[in-house]
């Protein structure tokens, strides 16, 4: 019997690496060619002649190799070169735009009071014993030989007082609330209220020099750096006083020296995910030093532990009300040590928002408590109704840089020289609450110093201080001829005295905190010019002339004659021309770049004032236009950047109509919603324009990706952290509750189901094209698989840990093992990953066919052909995104799997409407997917939104530089896995011998980054139109701050993954398969 059909397969085993693939193709192509000789009766078989083409064709394919390799450095220094501009523009638009506070090197000295060059008398005090000196007290008695500054951190002020709903953060530490209302003599604890960025660093910055923070330092949140300006501890320094200091080693950073080293016991502050070491080390410390009071003045004890369970778990954890009770305990101890001669103060820095984070400047991160004690009955109200503690931070606040001038007077030392704040009430009232002539000295002290300080600053910023009604200047006088007028009065009304100087000190802090949100639009609009003239070098880049007419070549005889062809001196020049482009265009940013950076530092050189990059705004621009300049050059026609087709509409309206949204804060609050409904809508009309293709399997194909498109994208919103301003209308899921920062239970199943059913679904994507061979079932099946299911065992063996599942293991035993295991995971997927990637063969089977009748007649067929690029390059993009799974959570890790499947069906899309190389649709949806999966990761366009706490998934302590880099995986896995995918437009479903594959795909990531270019430069521009906009820096400001994040972070990944990934692709495949002509 005659096999029934004409063909019969002899398929080869699957082929483990790219020698043996190359071997087989080699081999079955030379006999091809051979038995093909054979039949040409024509053909004179030469040997010499034989030997003679395979060493033009062995020089040809070592010259084509050069070639890429050479087009490709070219490419990647037009991506280098547009870094560079677009950080030229961002930190241009950031310097005139973050407030800016001139730092004065004044320092106030304790014998020269502020008060002696005021109108009146210097002093409205009698003289007191040690006057004018820090023993008996510099511009104040000294009231207090000691102080001990406990400092809480995250104390959110409603932790303090009697609220009574249940919440498990509530009514747990009431002993500061008690001793207030029993003995207000002795007590009183008042909200303290914090000037946002609510960062420990600031704040402590703040409390020491009792000035306004800048928002410019905002970004050493990791790490402080020492305080120059005059502040409290500076000043105990100069006055002889010891300084003790246990927990957070912030302060160490900030005044280092001060400390006496023996004594003191700083602490690690990162490691958010330890509640207890630095707690346990301040109360270890703290007792026994409260018996040697001899050896100290002031005594620092940072506890870290409510801060730690706020990040790690939320306010809303058993965690948290344990912590609560520990402190309370603490505070009762601590106040039994306390003698007539020490006041105790215990504050917090900051608050902590729903969710136990903060940074921002929402209402929760900036009420922080106050409480001062003193076993002394010392302290007063001046109304009886102001014995109770106010029961919420609305009531009666105080602010934080009020502490500066209160301490610094109580303790006899001058008040730092930049102080903005005013001296507590209770603190000066007497036991009484009667003593207005001591609160009115104190508030006139005060009040003289800053006017000393405005005077200063005037100075040195070279303005004057008007004296309009109601101006600063204007109120002093008003205060000065009040003082002087009731101090020659029988019965002085000191009360109107100390109303009067507060009245100033009020009005100066809010005219300070105006005059430094000035901005420098100068520097704005240089920015802001420089980042629209790179969008429009982008535009006219991705939209020159194309060779996007080449036709794919998938035949293996064809290649041979092309071959053969251009042995005989037909040399195709498309390969020339291209290497020239962006040649000519690095070559000319270069030239026009160099004169002006350099003219520019001879200049700040010459004129010795430092400031080198003064030529770098021009040199960008002039680098631009001769860049521009070169492309049009390069054209035929001038080059129109409007699209042609509606998809290139559509990608053109989803762009600008984010950009003009990010006018309105309401848009940008609630713009996780808004991109759901741009992708929805994308796959409506894809679904739409389905109907329209030539067959039925391409119109069921099409229908199928647009719905499942869909319904993924609303799948995957399930996944949202709200922001503050999103309530009451939104429901957080990413954690547990509202109120936590860890996963519930039935979210620890997610990263399992991932595991079970992404692997499948890709390899149901790489069938079709015949591509699941070579290394990809091991990669995809195998590796990819059980990478996903040790991420889902490390967020179990987390919950076992937070939750303490298992109360008899041995104490870190579990964190120990879980730290490891992300280790192995993070080490596997992007090193171990890297290297397989580097050395995978393509993902084809050769298989040698024989047709029926005819054995000596052999056919090669190359099972995953049309696929081999694209096949082979998704490896590198499951390396990115098994990493990105681990850091981003159980949650987000659902995220990013169902955002993998959106790629792959929206690589079906594009393939089956033939958008692939030209149209612009495909990279804007990438940017568009990219932008939503960073809400759906938990995160927003707000500072409470870092997750710090993932730089410890994979370490015990902050390690430079991977802790950053942790962060930066888990904030921004959404744009940086999008920005992997690129190169994937151009290359899915393209055969080995496509040309010009690489110009595509930095076209590909052109249109990509203009997205991100125009969210930037569109958010630099409304922030500084709205500069005055009561919501700029909680909405617009931080939105800013992430739009140029991402670009920045999406350049360097265009370069340093897509790129360098096409690059490694290409060479793999071009070994194998020999080089494309272009
Ligand atoms: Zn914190």
């Amino acid at each position: 019997m005659a096999p029934p059909a004409n063909l019969t397969k002899n398929k080869a085993p699957a082929p483990p690496d790219y020698k043996t693939i190359k071997k087989q193709f080699d081999a079955a192509k030379r006999a091809k060619a051979a038995q093909d000789a054979e039949q040409e009766t024509t053909a004179v078989v030469d040997d010499e002649q034989a030997r003679l083409r395979d060493r033009h064709k062995a020089a040809l394919k070592i010259a084509r190799k050069k070639s890429f390799e050479a087009r490709w450095a070219w490419t990647a220094g037009f991506w280098l070169w547009m870094l560079c501009i677009h950080i030229v523009a961002i930190a241009y638009f950031t310097s005139g735009f973050l407030l800016t506070r001139l730092m004065l090197d004044e320092k106030s000295v304790c014998d020269a009071p502020p008060t002696l060059n005021a109108s009146g008398p210097v002093d409205l005090l009698p003289a007191w014993n040690g006057k004018g000196t820090p023993d008996g007290g510099c511009w104040h008695p000294r009231t207090f030989q000691r102080a001990v500054i406990v400092l809480i951190d995250a104390l959110r002020y409603d932790f303090t007082v009697p609220v009574g709903d249940g919440a498990r953060f509530h009514d747990a530490l009431p002993f500061m609330y008690k001793t207030s209302v029993a003995s207000p003599e002795k007590a009183f604890l008042r909200p303290f209220i914090a000037d946002p960025p609510t960062s420990t660093l600031q704040r402590l910055k703040g409390l020491t020099t009792g000035t306004l923070p800048t928002l410019a330092d905002l970004g050493s949140s990791f790490a402080g750096t020492a305080i120059e300006e005059d502040n409290i501890l500076m000043q105990l320094r100069d006055a002889g006083r010891r300084m003790v200091h246990l927990g957070d080693d912030t302060w160490e950073s900030l005044f280092p020296g001060y400390f006496v080293g023996n004594l003191s016991h700083p602490e690690d502050s990162f490691n958010v995910w330890d509640l207890h070491t630095v707690d346990n080390t301040v109360m270890k410390h703290i007792f026994p030093l409260m018996d040697r009071t001899e050896d100290w003045d002031l005594l620092v004890a940072h506890c870290l532990g409510v801060d730690h369970a706020g990040h790690r778990y939320g306010p809303d954890h058993d965690e948290m009300t344990a912590k609560l009770r520990q402190m309370d305990a603490f505070i009762q101890d601590l106040t039994a040590k306390i003698d007539d001669d020490t006041l105790l103060i215990v504050m917090g820095d900051h608050g902590m928002d729903a969710k136990g984070d903060h940074g921002g400047e929402s209402d929760d991160e900036v009420e922080s408590a106050l409480w001062m004690y003193s076993s002394r009955p010392i302290f007063g109200r001046t109304k009886s109704e102001f014995v109770e503690p106010p029961a919420t931070a609305k009531i009666r606040p105080v602010n934080q840089i009020d502490l500066v001038p209160t301490l610094s007077l109580l303790l006899g030392i001058p008040i730092p020289f930049n102080n903005l704040g005013r001296p507590i009430e209770e603190a000066f009232a007497g036991p009484k609450g009667t003593a207005w002539d001591m609160l009115a000295a104190a508030e006139r002290t005060t009040a003289a110093g800053i006017r000393r300080y405005q005077a200063s600053y005037s100075a040195a910023r070279g303005s004057d201080q008007a004296e309009t009604p109601g101006s600063p200047a204007a109120l002093w006088a008003k205060a000065e001829s009040t003082y002087v007028k009731v101090a020659g009065q029988k019965k002085a009304d000191w009360a109107a005295v100390h109303s009067a100087f507060a009245e100033y000190q009020a009005a100066t802090l809010k005219k300070c905190k105006s005059l430094w949100a000035k901005f420098d639009l100068k520097s704005m609009a240089i920015g802001i010019v420089v980042m629209a003239s790179g969008v429009i070098t982008l535009l006219v880049y991705v939209n020159r002339d194309g060779d996007d007419d080449e036709e794919a070549i998938d035949d293996p005889e064809l290649d041979l004659a092309e071959q053969s062809l251009q042995l005989l001196g037909h040399k195709p020049n498309a390969e020339d021309t291209a290497v020239q482009l962006e040649k000519t265009l690095v070559a000319a940013a270069m030239f026009g770049a160099f004169p002006f950076l350099l003219g520019g530092a001879l200049q700040a050189l010459h004129s010795g004032t430092g400031d080198w990059y003064r030529g770098v705004p021009f040199a960008s621009l002039v680098s631009i236009v001769a860049v521009l300049v070169r492309l049009f050059e390069a054209q035929e026609t001038i080059p129109s950047v409007f699209p042609k087709t509606a998809w290139g509409w559509m990608a053109v309206i989803f762009t600008l109509s984010q950009s003009i949204g990010f006018a309105s804060n309401s848009y940008t609050i609630w713009e996780d919603s808004i991109l759901l409904f741009f992708l929805t809508t994308f796959g409506v009309v894809s679904a739409l324009t389905a109907l329209r293709l030539p067959t039925l399997t391409q119109r069921t194909l099409g229908t199928f990706h647009s719905v499942v498109f869909i319904l993924l994208g609303r799948l995957a919103s399930v996944s949202k952290l709200c922001r503050e301003e999103q309530m009451p209308y939104c429901t957080s899921t990413y954690y547990a509750s509202a109120t936590s920062s860890t996963s519930a239970p039935w979210q620890l199943v997610i990263p399992f189901l991932i595991s079970l059913s992404l692997p499948t679904i890709i390899k149901g994507f790489l069938t079709p094209s015949r591509s699941y061979h070579g290394l990809a079932p091991g990669y995809i099946n195998y590796a990819f698989r059980f990478g996903l299911f040790l991420a889902g065992v490390y967020w179990i063996l987390d919950a076992a840990d937070s939750g303490n599942w298992f109360p008899s293991l041995r104490e870190k035993l579990l964190k120990n093992i879980s730290v490891y295991l992300a280790q192995m995971i993070l080490g596997t997927a992007l090193v171990a990953g890297t290297t397989a990637f580097i050395w995978a063969p393509p993902s084809v089977a050769v298989v040698t066919t024989a047709e029926a009748g005819q054995t000596t007649k052999a056919k090669v067929a190359i099972l995953g052909w049309g696929n081999a690029h694209g096949a082979r390059y998704l490896f590198l993009l499951l390396n990115i995104l098994t990493a990105c799974f681990l850091l981003s959570k159980p949650m987000g890790g659902g995220a990013l799997g169902l955002f993998t499947w959106q790629i792959l069906s929206l690589l079906e899309i594009l393939d089956l409407n033939s958008l692939t190389t030209s149209s612009p649709i495909g990279p804007t949806m990438l940017a568009l997917l990219g932008t939503f999966h960073f809400f759906t990761t938990g995160h927003q366009a707000a500072l409470a939104t870092i997750q710090w706490d993932s730089a410890f998934i994979p370490l015990f302590t902050i390690r430079y530089p991977w802790s950053p880099l942790a962060v930066a995986l888990n904030t921004l896995a959404g744009p940086i896995v999008a920005t992997a995918a690129v190169p994937l437009v151009a290359l899915w479903k393209t055969d080995p011998h496509r040309k010009g594959l690489l110009e595509k795909v930095s076209r590909a990531l052109g249109v990509f980054v203009v997205y991100f270019a125009v969210e930037a430069l569109a958010t630099m521009a409304w922030a500084g139109h709205l500069r005055r906009h009561l919501m700029l820096y909680r909405v617009f400001s931080p939105r800013f701050m992430l739009a140029s994040l991402v670009l920045v972070v999406v350049d360097i990944a265009g370069i340093v993954v897509a790129l360098a990934g096409v690059r490694v692709n290409t060479l793999a495949v071009g070994d194998v398969f020999g080089w494309p002509s272009g």
